[in-house]
């Protein structure tokens, strides 16, 4: 006998799956346009589609669903040091690594890849974050490794066939036997993260090699094959290059403690170990560890910006269509005015945020033939970091409770979002610290630093609230109790270069749009106004 159900399901918003994450994103097609984009759509499309399938969505949720475990000894009581993945982890680190997101901006001789590559990898990566963020730690610092890596050419010679190689392989074997290798990073210890001088960890030298002991309180990806690691050394706090694998073969002396119990990032390992003994080679002179890792944390911290703002892309895209599906009241509720205020709020936000991630992969496209763009670079990151991280928390929230009660349980992905977006904001330099950056090079590079900011000015002229916004941040930033107020000041800064990236090809509600809703007066929630944009907005967050 058949069975009945109790009742037909009714005002249901169908699943948003099998989409096409480039197509639909007339936001991100554009800020990479504008950013020196050349590609054709077809290719991004390809790649929009592959990770927007029902098939990839799923694999982010069971990745996460089943999250690593360490294995530290074996049946008896031998050190193991080895972490298990679930097959999903493997198969979205295989799917990335194929497409190069951990290598193509660079050249086999490990330099910059030509212009656009960091706008071509920003745009994949931005549509990766919408579907699993976890793997892309180990996917980002085996890219910004490379940046460190530089100052020992004979090293990163022999590294890179292994770093740009894109066939993904897990197996625990030393590196050079491996069709390809992922590389982490090592610089938190217990006493202090932001203050890495307060490392101690030491390093002596041996054979050639150094031998290190101490411990990291944070360190993700622990299956990477190789960490660039901070340790004291005569000479200072100096940067070291530690494989998985002695040079002769037998494994290095790395003892996972535990793997942390996280709010989220499930699928991302981040262990506690302990060095005994670990082999490991010096990277740049003694004492300039700070300078050599720096190199990499720029980048990393350029990726957290690109992957925040995807974050806040698909939860804008879930909360929108739902929106545009669920009836309430005989009315669909994006039609209803407050939500379609909060959704416009929302959108904008992103087309804010999409807009400076790009431009800010520009400069790095062009810092190298390019001074002011570089100045961009090193005084923006901080900036875009801050702001775009900052905003990620409560934006997701913001778009769950689009959804209703659906938004809060765990079959939509709007909960794994809103888990996974505060750690952007806290690793590669916490909130205030990316804040003191901003001081330190404002500082340092007086004269490249103001040309930035008088050029953002210019071309944020005369949006609303720009100029008076500006004049207040600088004010605060020229001033003796700059540190004080710096993250009001930093956060202007970054809604002011949000809107000067926009003027570079959004159309002119669009920035002005943005600009008002930033700079003007406001509550602290999201859904002040926009009534005479919002349908424009809208359409161009998602097609209908
Ligand atoms: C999931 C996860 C994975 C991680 N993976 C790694 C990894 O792979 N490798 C690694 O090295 N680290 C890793 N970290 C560590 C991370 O980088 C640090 O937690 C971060 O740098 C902050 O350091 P801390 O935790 O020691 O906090 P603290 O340095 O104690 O800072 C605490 C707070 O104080 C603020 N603060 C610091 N100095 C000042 C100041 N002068 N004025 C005002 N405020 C200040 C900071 O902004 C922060 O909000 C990871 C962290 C997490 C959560």
């Amino acid at each position: 006998m058949a069975v009945r159900d109790a009742h037909e399901v009714l005002n249901q918003s169908p699943f948003y799956v099998d989409v096409d994450l480039y197509a639909s994103d007339r936001p991100l097609r554009e800020a990479i346009a504008a950013n020196g984009s050349t590609e054709p759509a077809s290719v991004l499309s390809a790649f929009g589609r592959r990770w927007g399938s029902a098939e990839m969505m799923e694999q982010g949720r069971l990745a996460n669903e089943f999250p690593p475990r360490l294995k530290a000894f074996d049946a008896k009581g031998g050190r193991l040091d080895v972490v298990e993945f679930h097959p999903a982890y493997h198969r979205v680190m295989a799917e990335s690594m194929e497409s190069g997101l951990h290598c193509m901006t660079w050249r086999n001789d490990g330099t910059r890849a030509p212009p656009p590559s960091e706008v071509a990898r920003a745009a994949r990566y931005y549509m990766v974050a919408q579907i699993e963020n976890g793997h892309m730690c180990p996917v980002t610092m085996t890219r910004a490794a490379v940046g460190a890596l530089a100052v020992d050419p004979a090293l990163l010679s022999a590294l890179l066939p292994k770093i740009a190689a894109r066939e993904y392989d897990k197996s625990f074997r030393p590196w050079p036997d491996k069709a390809s290798m992922t590389i982490g990073m090592g610089m938190t210890e217990k006493q202090g993260g932001t203050d890495v001088r307060a490392n101690t960890t030491r390093a002596v030298p041996a054979d050639g090699a150094y031998l290190v002991n101490g411990h990291k309180w944070f360190m993700s990806a622990p299956m990477c094959d190789a960490f660039l690691v901070l340790a004291q050394a005569e000479g200072g706090l100096s940067c070291f290059f530690m494989p998985r694998f002695r040079p002769d073969g037998s494994v290095n002396g790395l003892h996972f403690q535990r793997l942390k119990d996280k709010l989220g990032n499930r699928s991302n390992a981040s262990s506690e170990v302990e060095f005994v003994d670990a082999y490991a080679r010096l990277l740049g002179p003694e004492g300039a560890g700070i300078r050599t890792i720096i190199e990499m944390v720029q980048l990393t911290r350029l990726d957290c910006a690109v992957t925040s703002a995807g974050m806040m892309r698909m939860a804008l895209a879930q909360a929108l269509h739902h929106a545009r599906h669920r009836s309430v009241f005989q009315r669909k509720l994006v039609d209803q005015p407050m939500m379609h205020a909060v959704l416009a709020d929302l959108a904008l936000t992103v087309e804010g945020a999409v807009a400076l991630a790009m431009r800010l992969c520009r400069a790095f496209d062009q810092a190298p033939r390019d001074a002011n763009e570089a100045a961009y670079a090193r005084l923006m990151t901080a900036v875009i970091k801050y702001w775009i991280c900052k905003k990620a928390p409560s934006f997701i929230y913001e778009a769950m409770e689009c959804l209703g009660g659906n938004g809060y349980v765990e079959d939509s992905m709007l909960p794994r979002l809103y888990r996974e977006a505060p750690v952007n904001a806290i690793w590669e330099g916490s909130g205030n610290v990316m804040c003191l950056d901003v001081l330190r090079a404002l500082s340092r590079e007086d004269e490249a630093a103001r040309s930035i900011l008088g050029k953002l000015r210019q071309q944020a002229d005369g949006l609303p609230g720009a100029n008076d916004a500006a004049d207040r941040a600088l004010k605060i930033l020229q001033s003796r109790e700059s540190e004080a107020h710096a993250r009001y000041a930093v956060e202007t800064l970054a809604v002011i270069a949000a809107s000067a990236a926009l003027s570079e090809h959004a159309p002119s509600v669009i920035c002005e749009g943005f600009a008002a809703a930033q700079l003007g007066p406001r509550g602290s929630t999201f859904g002040s106004g926009l009534e005479r944009i919002a349908a424009q907005v809208l359409d161009r967050a998602l097609p209908a």
